[in-house]
């Protein structure tokens, strides 16, 4: 298989810092669209892949899965974008395409296992798969998105995975007009989640854990925000909302939470991997006909409806732009809940 080095930033160790270092790429293939990256997100999974945290890591590993660029090369078979376009990749880029998933577009939940943009299996130049940080990427046109050209591309980077990510559990659980919908943690996901389903003309409620981000929730549009550490403002919301998404990254009891739905209600997790603790408490959900789901990004075709609706309605990320180089510091922040609201690499602070 030809191919070719790039530069990209990535980590030796769960324990190391990101650094620059050479990858491959291949030449592009009949389908293949070759993407110059330009700007490219900071998600909070690229720490937990970098850091291990999850287990599975293959290293050297190379972060990133919220990238926009410019179409540099395109395959014969191509007819999705052209050179000089531009276009968007998010955390896919393979799937089996056959199984009963994948013929739902689905690919998120292929039957065989989704190759993801980084750490995945590089079924072509064998080894894992290298993301965002990166100078270049060769990705499938299936798994290639188009990028609506009235939006910022800097602050559409983000909408492949946080975007998505909200996405599609506001539309699975059919949010509309009049929907109540609350969001747990103002962060990345949490942030788009507000515009997304106040978008869909949702009602929406902010839990976070302190005071800090009250001004910023109702200023992105949220209806009210509610401090999650103060019982008694918990209690006036109990039994209110349709829909939850809770996008907390570390293990935190879910309880307080199941409170606040209402009668056939979902809480949806989409952050934390893991067991629970303290121990949910089935009895509300029981009584009340509620229900706990988990929900994994998006298919290819509902994140094209995704970035076509942020198109329409004008919807971007709040971004944070930075230097490559400024990647760990900005890891620690992230950690510290310090991002307003996602960070966003300048690629060309790679390649300067
Ligand atoms: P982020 O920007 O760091 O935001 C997480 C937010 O959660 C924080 O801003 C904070 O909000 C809140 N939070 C943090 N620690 C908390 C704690 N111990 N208890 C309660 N709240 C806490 O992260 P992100 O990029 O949005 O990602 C969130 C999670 O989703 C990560 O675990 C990521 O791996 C995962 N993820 C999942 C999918 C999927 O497909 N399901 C896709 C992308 C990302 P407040 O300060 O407002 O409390
Ligand atoms: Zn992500
Ligand atoms: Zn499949």
């Amino acid at each position: 298989m030809n191919k070719f080095e790039v530069k990209a930033y990535g980590t030796l160790a769960a324990d190391a810092p990101l650094n620059e270092m050479n990858i491959s790429r291949r030449e592009v293939l009949e389908n293949d669209i070759e993407i110059e990256i330009l700007y490219c997100g900071v998600c909070h999974s690229d720490l937990h892949t970098a850091r291990n945290d999850w287990g599975g890591t293959v290293y050297p590993a190379v972060p990133g899965h919220e990238i926009v660029g410019k179409v540099t090369k395109v395959g014969n078979a191509v007819t999705k974008v052209k050179v000089g376009d531009f276009a968007g990749v998010g955390c896919l880029v393979d799937s089996c395409r056959v199984c009963e998933s994948c013929k739902q577009d689905l690919e998120q939940y292929c039957a065989t296992g989704i190759i993801g943009t980084y750490n995945g299996r590089d079924k072509h130049l064998g080894g894992q798969t290298f993301g965002g940080y990166s100078d270049k990427i060769v990705v499938d046109e299936h798994f290639v998105l188009k990028v609506p050209a009235n939006l910022n591309l800097a602050a559409v980077a983000p909408l492949l995975c946080a975007g998505i990510t909200t996405w599609s559990p506001l539309r699975h659980w059919n949010v509309r007009k009049g929907s109540k919908v609350a969001v747990v943690g103002l962060g990345g996901l949490g942030h788009m989640a507000i515009k997304l389903a106040k978008g869909l003309g949702a009602e929406v409620t902010l839990f976070s854990r302190t005071s800090d981000k009250t001004k910023d929730a109702l200023e992105l549009g949220a209806d009210a925000v509610v401090i999650s550490t103060d019982g008694e403002q918990m209690n006036t919301v109990r039994g209110k909302f349709d829909l939850i998404i809770d996008t907390v990254p570390t293990i935190h009891d879910v309880n307080p939470y199941v409170a606040t739905l209402n009668l056939n209600g979902t809480l949806v997790l989409v952050g934390y991997l893991g067991g629970l603790e303290p121990i949910l408490n089935t009895v509300p959900l029981i009584l009340g006909r509620k229900s706990i789901a988990g929900s994994l990004i998006g298919g290819i075709a509902e994140t094209q409806e995704m970035l076509d609706f942020c198109g329409e309605h004008n919807i971007v990320s709040e971004i944070e732009v930075i230097k490559m180089q400024e990647i760990n510091e900005a890891y620690e922040r992230m950690l510290r809940s310090d991002v307003r609201y996602r960070f966003v690499i300048d690629m060309a602070s790679l390649r300067s």
